[in-house]
């Protein structure tokens, strides 16, 4: 049986890509390739840019109103056919099917915020900021978008970019990770049926050299990144460079700190979920765990017996709490770490090394790790793993656990665990980190409020969906206006004029 070979999607319909290179898809659970992938080729992008250029005229001229009515269609359509997304996002990505639905719902809820499009693009209105003259502003679409992103979250990350830019009345190019394309591929399907024109949703598979096409295209406006932090700053640079606007959204180092005030049972569970759940492959993850005084010896015992319950296997499965990782070297990375962290003298009281499920011998897999009195010097520690393996830091106060977090280069989620009110508040003012949790120990933001980190975890001002999302695909223009009477006089002046 030969492989299944995928396509493009440019103006509304499948398209072979130009280019002769192809990639493979992994079945993480089994290792086997279940699919190929064309890598496009810069004439490929030239043609789903002019194919979104083309769209773009009519597409801003249709009434927000009208917009809003497709993007409900596709909520619906995205609803019905969630289970069939999150079975393609686990077959490609490796999560549980369970954990793949919830991350199609949130990437519904992104549409279900940017299908209130004619509220959303209501601009300011100031009645006689001087006599006789009113001020009011527009938010209008950039043109031609394009989105980039990761492999983690095959519905959900693109759901953050694509629903938003194209209710502010943009077109749009997404380049979906070469290694889980399904989905959006699928999710363009499924835009058409709901009544989208053709064109104004394209999605090329590729890499770098697809990239790099849209990066240097003079036809593209923006550019919306996820992925890692290496990548997310190129993209911003090369970007930036050729003048187009750009958010990219990059790696993670997420710290979650315990007080020993905290109710151990209840955030061992938190934690637990949140370093393992996706085998760690989770922007939002929590990696590290800061211990403060006494907390430490309270939580091991309990870390080690519950992670050590996680059931491993195929995410397809029932009773399985975690899939695979992505990709075997990725799974000999992490590997390499955790080898690592022993040689550099942390205590590894749980190793996820060299595990085997029946039946799926060929998967990809690293059982839950957890490693004691790690030290911020050590690989472990510094490097981003993406995987499911927990390090714990012991800190002697609350003061040394901030400061040990504001003084990590990336600040993208984290949260703290506490009864105390005193510590919640201080935490929330004192954070270097762009989202926070109070005894939350993975706050993604929902869609209405705006997801994006601090320091090397964002290179960009503005954050994805939320009204961070629609400032940034669209251009702001302020109109200032003035309705003289029959023959009634202006001053003829040369200086400066001042209203009021
Ligand atoms: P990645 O950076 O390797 O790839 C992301 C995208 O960039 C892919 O589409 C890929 O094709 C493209 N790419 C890869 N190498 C490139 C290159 N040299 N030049 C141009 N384009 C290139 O990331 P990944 O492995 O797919 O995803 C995991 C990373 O994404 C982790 O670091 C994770 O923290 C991060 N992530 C961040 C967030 C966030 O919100 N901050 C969310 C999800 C994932």
């Amino acid at each position: 049986m030969s492989t299944e070979r995928l396509h493009l999607w440019i103006n509304g319909q499948r398209a072979q890509a130009n280019g002769i290179r192809v990639g493979d898809i992994f079945n993480p659970a089994t290792g086997k390739v279940i699919r190929r992938v064309p890598l496009a080729s810069k004439s490929d992008i030239d043609s789903a840019v002019a194919a979104a250029k083309a769209a773009f005229p009519a597409w801003r001229e249709t009434t927000p109103l009208r917009r809003a009515r497709i993007l409900t269609r596709f909520r619906e359509l995205m609803e019905q056919h969630r289970e069939e997304l999150a079975r393609l996002a686990s077959e490609e990505h490796g999560k549980t099917l369970a954990d793949a639905a919830g991350s199609v719902q949130r990437g519904i809820e992104v549409i279900e915020f940017a299908s209130g499009a004619p509220h959303l693009l209501k601009g300011e209105k100031a009645e006689d900021v001087g006599r006789g003259i009113d001020c009011h502003s527009l938010l209008q679409p950039v043109g031609v978008c394009a989105g980039i992103t990761p492999f983690n979250f095959p519905v959900m990350v693109p759901l953050w970019m694509f629903p938003v830019a194209i209710a502010c009345g943009n077109t749009f190019v997404l380049k979906p990770s070469e290694k889980v394309p399904s989905c959006s591929l699928r999710m363009a399907e499924l835009f058409k049926e709901a009544g989208l024109p053709n064109g104004v949703f394209n999605v090329v598979s590729g890499d770098k050299e697809a990239v790099d096409s849209l990066l240097n295209h003079p036809d593209v406006g923006a550019i919306s990144f996820v992925g890692s932090t290496p990548i997310a700053k190129y993209i911003y640079e090369t970007s930036a460079r050729n003048g187009k606007r750009v958010q990219a959204l990059g790696g993670a180092k997420n710290h979650a700190v315990v007080m020993p005030d905290a109710d151990m049972e209840f955030t061992t569970d938190a934690l637990v979920g949140a370093a393992y759940g996706s085998a760690g492959e989770r922007c939002m993850a929590i990696s590290t765990v800061v211990a403060v005084g006494e907390a430490g010896d309270a939580l091991l015992p309990l870390l080690k017996t519950k992670a050590n319950e996680i059931k491993i296997g195929a995410g397809n499965a029932a009773g399985v709490g975690m899939g695979p990782v992505i990709s075997a070297q990725h799974r000999d990375r992490i590997v390499s770490l955790i080898d690592s962290g022993i040689d550099q003298g942390a205590e590894l009281v749980l190793d996820g090394r060299g595990v085997e499920v029946i039946g799926n011998e060929n998967g990809f897999f690293v059982g839950p790790t957890l490693f004691d009195h790690v030290k911020p010097s050590m690989d472990i520690y510094k490097e981003e793993i993406f995987g499911p393996v927990l390090i714990v830091l012991r800190a002697d106060s609350y003061e040394d656990a901030i400061r040990l977090i504001n003084a990590n280069p990336y600040g993208n989620g984290t949260a703290i665990f506490t009864s105390s009110g005193h510590w919640a508040r201080r935490f929330e003012n004192e954070i270097e980190v762009g989202m926070v949790g109070i005894n939350v120990p993975i706050p993604v933001p929902m869609a209405f409020f705006s997801f994006g980190g601090w320091k090397t975890s964002l290179f960009g001002d503005l954050h994805m969906h939320g009204m961070e999302g629609v400032y940034f695909y669209t251009r702001s223009k302020v109109v200032t206006s003035r309705w003289p009477a029959p023959a009634e006089k202006t001053d003829n002046t040369l200086v400066m004029p001042t209203l009021g």
